[in-house]
C-alpha cells in the first residue's frame, strides 16, 4: 500500500473529540519522559538515527516510547508514524498518526524555549487528509488544537482569522524563519531585507506556525528542506484560521505523504501574495544542510 497515494487509501471517519483528549493524554506522558531526564543528561544519544536521519537523542526516543504507549493501551486501530522509529503499526493502516515527540529538540537538550509534542491524527495517508492536530509547547504549556472545519484553539480559546501586518513601508512586520544554518540564511537575507521588518527564529517548526495561526507572525518559513512530521499538526492550526501552507510551489497538500522524508522549504502565510515573496529568500538555497 503506497501512502503518497491518497486514493489507495480508504478514508475514515474521526471522531475528533476522542482522538484529541489521546494527543491530550499521550503529549503528557511525553512530557513526563522529558522531565525525567535533568538538563545535563539531554544530550545522550540512543546510537541509532531516526526514521528522518537525525541522530536519535535519548529524550526523544523515550518521549516518543510513552507517546505510542498511550495510543496501544487505548485500544483504537491505527498506524503511528514517528519521526525516531518510523512506522508503528497498531492494528490498521488508518487512521494515520504523524508523530514528532519533540519538535525542536536542540531546544529541548540544550534547555531554552520552545520544544513542543507534535501529533497529527489523519483519516488517510497525506497531510490533506489531517483531521485533528495537536501540538503541546512544553516551554510556555501553551495548549494549540485544530479539528478539519471546528477551528483551531489556544489553551481553549478560539483563534479567529488574524490580519497580516505590514510596516508603512509595506514590509511584513514579523516573520518567523526556521532551519536556521547561517549558511542558508546569508543566501536568503538580500530577499529578506526587502520583504521582512522583523525576524524570530523559535527553534520549533510547529511552534512557529501556531504562532502564525495565532497572529503573532504574519509568516514562516524554513530556511531548507522541512519534513511532513516537522508540520502535519500545526499546518491544521493555520488553515483552520484562514491560512496558507505549501512545500513546492502550488503542490496540494493531499501530495505530500505523511512521512518523515525531508521535502523543500515550507513556506506559510496569510495570502499567495505572501507566500511567493518569502519563497523567493529560499530560491537560492538549492543544497540542503543536514547535521
Ligand atoms: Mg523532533
Amino acid at each position: 500500500m503506497t501512502f503518497g497515494d491518497r486514493g489507495s487509501l480508504r478514508l475514515v471517519s474521526l471522531d475528533h473529540a476522542a482522538w484529541l483528549a489521546l494527543c491530550r493524554d499521550a503529549a503528557r506522558a511525553a512530557e513526563r519522559a522529558l522531565t525525567a531526564h535533568p538538563l545535563g543528561d539531554r544530550a545522550d544519544q540512543t546510537g541509532a538515527r531516526g526514521a528522518g536521519g537525525d541522530r536519535t537523542l535519548q529524550i526523544d526516543a523515550d518521549a516518543e516510547q510513552a507517546i505510542i504507549d498511550v495510543f496501544a493501551a487505548s485500544g483504537r486501530t491505527c498506524t503511528i508514524v514517528s519521526e525516531e522509529r518510523g512506522d508503528v503499526d497498531l492494528g490498521a493502516p488508518v487512521p494515520r498518526l504523524l508523530i514528532d515527540p519533540i519538535d525542536g529538540s536542540l531546544n529541548a537538550k540544550r534547555g531554552t524555549a520552545h520544544h513542543a509534542v507534535s501529533i497529527a491524527v489523519a483519516s488517510g495517508g497525506s497531510v490533506g487528509d489531517v483531521e485533528v492536530g495537536y501540538v503541546l509547547d512544553l516551554s510556555t504549556q501553551q495548549e494549540w488544537w485544530a479539528t478539519l472545519g471546528g477551528g483551531a484553539f489556544l489553551d481553549g480559546r478560539r483563534l479567529g482569522p488574524q490580519p497580516e501586518r505590514r510596516s508603512p513601508d509595506g514590509r511584513l512586520e514579523l516573520v518567523a524563519i526556521e532551519a536556521t544554518d547561517p549558511r542558508h540564511l546569508a543566501l536568503a537575507l538580500p530577499v529578506l531585507e526587502d520583504e521582512v521588518r522583523r525576524l524570530r527564529a523559535l527553534g520549533a517548526i510547529a511552534v512557529s506556525l501556531c504562532h502564525l495561526a495565532a497572529g503573532a507572525v504574519d509568516a514562516m518559513l524554513t530556511l531548507s528542506n522541512c519534513r511532513p512530521v516537522d508540520a502535519a499538526a500545526a499546518q491544521l492550526l493555520v488553515r483552520e484560521t484562514g491560512g496558507l501552507l505549501e512545500w513546492a510551489p502550488g503542490e496540494p497538500l493531499s501530495a505530500v505523504p505523511l512521512d518523515c522524508d525531508p521535502r523543500t522549504s515550507l513556506v506559510a502565510g496569510r495570502s499567495a501574495e505572501t507566500l511567493s515573496a518569502v519563497r523567493a529568500a529560499v530560491a537560492h538555497v538549492t543544497a540542503p544542510v543536514r547535521e
